[in-house]
């Protein structure tokens, strides 16, 4: 029987996610879900199935044992690879899929439906979907056997025994079952397929990022308690097991990678947080990271794209606050004792939608913000190049007098000549904007606004009253 011919059964729709009322969990992040697996429905039903499962894959790694959420992504599985298989070649010219082989795409479907089954072993649905993912992995007497069982829970099901009647016709032509792998090559932190196996001294083996995420407790193995020296920049990946599990479980090994990178990479609109003060775009800092979640979120973003949002707590709210920089790691030094050294430097501002926790740290979900433009020709842009002169006339004066009132002063001089240094020119506004503001030092409440404000103007006159302010105090005194 060839898969152009086989249908399958019960995956033309998804469920909808339905809140529970768990009160451990916070409401954040169960709206968070909420709408996460609402975009990955529509998604599902726009036929838009690699965008479903990637929400999917957002929301179990937020929460892995929700049935509504497998069995959707289940399907959504099932259902790309019926796509793939049945889109003409010409189609991938046009729209080339990042995807994996169809194959894995079924593997990976099996694996959500035998969850599904460990946590609802009653439910019809996750039988009709194990059957489905084992039809299309060619292994028909096991996918017959588990139709029966779904039988014996519920035999009027449709779904059942339409499957029921194409596993028979065909049980017996395929013996060729793969066998279901033993738990040797599991890491015994996160009791999965090692992933990047690092080995240690004393001989145990483990994903990398579970060894390195244990050791930022305490630098021990976790399973027999050496103490180990070994860091994540030396040590390197054991080549061989690595290629052992590759080769003997495509399926497991590609559902680890994603896993992984939905970690590390993560989309577009989404940035994970740093707690600590407000940064402001192009400002450089200097950070000692010695927090284990913070470890662990560095690590990540250093194979990802190197960029985090820096925000502050709101003191108004006492919650993250709703604006955050992104600001790109420049510099990581890894010390000896797992702490980092960073430099970082503000690129671009955003509003932060909504944040949670994952694994210890906050990932927000963010658009990002600009300011906003005046159009060539209207009045308002006559305005701000006319504020733009003016500032920069008084910002170039208020320096002369700053630098003479300094003489002496080694340290407030060379502060003063490395701001005049790192002048923007008036071309970009809102650069030169940022860059005038700060030129006194200014109180976090104060820098909030400045990355809240979107109009250049505004900012530009903000930063003239703290520079005369500043000139009025110095006279005073
Ligand atoms: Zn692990
Ligand atoms: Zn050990």
């Amino acid at each position: 029987m060839s898969n152009q011919t086989i249908s399958l059964e019960g995956i033309d729709n998804v469920d909808d996610f339905v809140l529970e009322n768990e009160e451990e969990e916070d409401s954040i992040s169960r709206t968070h879900l909420h709408q996460l697996v609402t975009k990955a429905n529509k998604a599902f039903r726009q036929n838009r199935f690699e965008e479903a499962i990637s929400c999917y894959s957002r929301a179990i790694n937020i929460k892995p044992h929700h049935p509504i959420i497998l069995g959707n992504r289940c399907a959504a599985y099932l259902r790309i690879y019926q796509f793939l298989v049945h889109r003409p070649p010409s189609d991938s010219e046009y729209r080339p899929l990042s995807g994996l082989d169809p194959t894995i795409h079924a593997g990976l479907a099996l694996k959500d439906a035998d969850k599904l089954i460990n946590l609802q072993s009653d439910s019809v649905k996750a039988h009709i979907l194990k059957a489905d993912a084992l039809i299309l992995l060619q292994r028909f007497e096991l996918a017959h056997d588990v139709v029966l069982s779904g039988l014996h829970i519920n035999p009027s099901s449709t779904h059942l025994q339409n499957l029921a009647r194409m596993t028979s016709t065909t049980v017996g032509r395929n013996n060729h079952e793969i066998t279901i792998r033993s738990d040797d090559f599991d890491c015994t932190v996160c009791l999965k397929l090692i992933y990047e196996p690092v080995t240690t001294p004393c001989g145990h083996s483990f994903c990398r990022s579970c060894l390195f995420q244990a050791m930022d407790r305490c630098n021990r193995c976790p399973l027999c308690r050496t103490i180990l020296f070994i860091s994540p920049k030396t040590c390197s990946i054991s080549v061989t097991l690595n290629n052992i599990i590759q080769k003997n479980f495509p399926e497991e090994y590609a559902e680890r990678k994603l896993e992984h990178e939905n970690l590390t990479i993560m989309g577009a609109d989404l940035l994970p947080l740093f707690v600590m003060d407000v940064v402001l775009p192009f400002q450089k800092l200097q950070l000692n990271i010695f927090e284990p979640r913070y470890r662990l979120m560095v690590r990540r973003i250093m194979e990802g794209n190197r960029r985090m949002g820096m925000v502050t707590i709101d003191s108004t709210s006492g919650s993250v606050a709703d604006h955050a920089c992104e600001v790109e790691i420049t510099d990581c030094e890894a010390l000896p004792d797992g702490r980092f050294f960073l430099e970082v430097e503000g690129r671009r501002r955003c509003h932060i939608i909504e944040n949670w926790d994952q694994d210890g740290y906050r990932v927000a979900e963010i658009e990002w913000i600009q300011d906003i433009c005046p159009a060539e020709g209207t009045e308002e842009r006559l305005d701000l190049q006319d504020t733009i002169q003016k500032a920069e006339a008084y910002a170039k004066s208020w320096m002369r007098t700053a630098q003479e009132a300094a003489q002496g002063d080694q340290v407030r001089l060379a502060q003063l000549h490395k701001a005049e240094e790192l002048m923007p020119t008036t071309n970009d506004p809102e650069h030169f904007s940022f860059w005038l503001a700060t030129l006194t030092n200014r109180r976090p409440s104060e820098r909030l606004d400045l990355l809240r404000m979107r109009d250049t103007i505004e900012r530009l006159k903000r930063g003239l009253i703290y520079l005369k302010a500043e000139e009025q105090f110095c006279r005073v005194q």
